[in-house]
């Protein structure tokens, strides 16, 4: 168990008819858990409650595909295309409000500065296979993609 309780959000599978499953977190002890600030680095970007939420919500919505995305391993931090998937969302979502430190996997890890654009992360043919597989396949990549202006946003690139 975290200390951080944002640590545990997660899609709920409590009852198999949800049509969407719940999404389950818990807000932060702010006295444990500081939030990350744009610039800032001493704490774990991964642990914020929000970005959990958009994390979360990103499997929650899409209950058919996830276990489909599951299967396939990236043999990397990410884990599984499901998890790179979620994480991307979330570090488009915390580049649209303005986050310098990004998610680098679906771990502690931070996104290395060259990486951190849309520009950057595609010029990595791995991660551009990827982003382009995901595009291809689910809407909500492609609705993503057309929002254009994020510094971070791989699926604006991907048609
Ligand atoms: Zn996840």
């Amino acid at each position: 168990m975290s200390k951080c309780f944002a640590d545990e959000a997660h899609v709920s599978r409590t009852n198999p008819d949800d049509k969407v499953p719940p999404v389950k977190v818990n807000p932060r002890d702010p006295s444990t858990c500081k939030p990350l600030k744009a610039g800032g680095a001493e704490t774990d970007p991964q642990n914020e409650l929000d970005t959990s939420l958009v994390h979360e919500m990103t499997h929650g919505v899409r209950p058919k595909s996830v276990p489909l995305w599951k299967k396939i391993q990236t043999g990397d931090p990410w884990e599984d295309f499901e998890e790179f998937f979620a994480t991307t969302v979330e570090n488009i979502y915390k580049s649209e409000r303005g986050d310098l430190v990004l998610r680098g996997g679906h771990d502690a890890s931070i996104l290395s500065h060259d990486l951190a654009t849309s520009e950057g992360f595609m010029k990595d043919s791995t991660l551009r296979a990827r982003i382009q597989k995901l595009h291809k396949a689910e809407p909500l990549a492609q609705r993503l993609g057309r929002l254009k202006g994020i510094k971070f946003n791989p699926f604006a690139l991907a048609a």
